[in-house]
């Protein structure tokens, strides 16, 4: 028997998946280059459970508290998790052997703090920059001044961090022209930084759109979309 939340979600997913190949072929990429991180954070476990069967299986969390829950309750599932939100040093050892990817590495403490731990337990951790290309005085993230050379090559040192590119979030005011602007202004960005990036630094990954904005990210260069309510929500 198929739910109607199983229905809802996987028709949700289709959708989505539909809109970001739309995307993908306006911008001349291929659908399967772009990589869907599901925004667990306001979804029941029940439907988190439907979407990995309907096959979504990268999850992504905000909160590192929230992250420890989720992965705990749902350790049966074939996932792989994402935290995608602000992490304190004093979470950091409790949430790496969580994760497969932190996207919101926003200052050279924390990368240091997550490359002892990676070294501790023998392992590399993939880590994305958080760049707050905005502005807005309430994000985290690097501003994009500071993300030069110098600190490419502090970074490329950290032998057990394995930095994959660049993450953002658009302006929450000015709707989707201004979120164009902020997605272009990362992937100008990581060009200019590009041709002197330090070998031990990779800057594939841009990971920025979000349920409202994931289509003109894409159209802007992001490789990994960050969606949440368009997964989940009832309509
Ligand atoms: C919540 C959140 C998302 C997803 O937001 P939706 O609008 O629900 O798609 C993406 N990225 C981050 C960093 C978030 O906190």
């Amino acid at each position: 028997m198929v739910s109607d939340l199983q229905k809802r979600i996987r028709q949700n997913l289709a959708e989505v998946r539909e809109r970001m190949a739309q995307a993908a072929r306006r911008s001349g990429r291929s659908p399967e280059s772009i990589q869907l991180v599901a925004v667990t954070k306001f979804a029941e476990e029940e439907a988190i459970r439907a979407l990995v069967e309907a096959g979504c299986t990268i999850l992504g969390e905000s909160r590192p508290q929230q992250l420890w829950e989720k992965a705990a309750a749902l350790a049966d599932l074939p996932v792989r998790w994402h935290l995608i939100g602000h992490l304190q040093r004093n979470k950091a050892k409790r949430t790496l052997p969580l994760v497969d990817m932190i996207h919101s590495v926003d200052s050279l403490e924390l990368a240091g703090t997550l490359n002892r731990l990676a070294e501790g337990s023998g392992r590399r951790v993939r880590v994305l920059l958080e760049v707050n290309v905005s502005g807005e005085a309430a994000k985290h993230g690097f501003a994009p001044a500071e993300v030069v050379v110098p600190l490419l090559l502090d970074l490329g040192r950290l032998s057990h961090l394995e930095v994959c590119g660049l993450m953002c979030m658009a302006s929450l005011e000015g709707g989707l022209d201004a979120a164009r602007r902020d997605f272009a202004a990362l992937r100008e960005l990581r060009d200019r930084l590009w041709a002197d990036c330090p070998e031990t630094v990779r800057l594939d990954e841009l990971s920025m759109g979000m349920s409202g904005d994931f289509e003109v990210a894409i159209e802007e260069g992001a490789t990994m979309v960050r969606i949440g309510s368009a997964l989940f929500e009832e309509r």
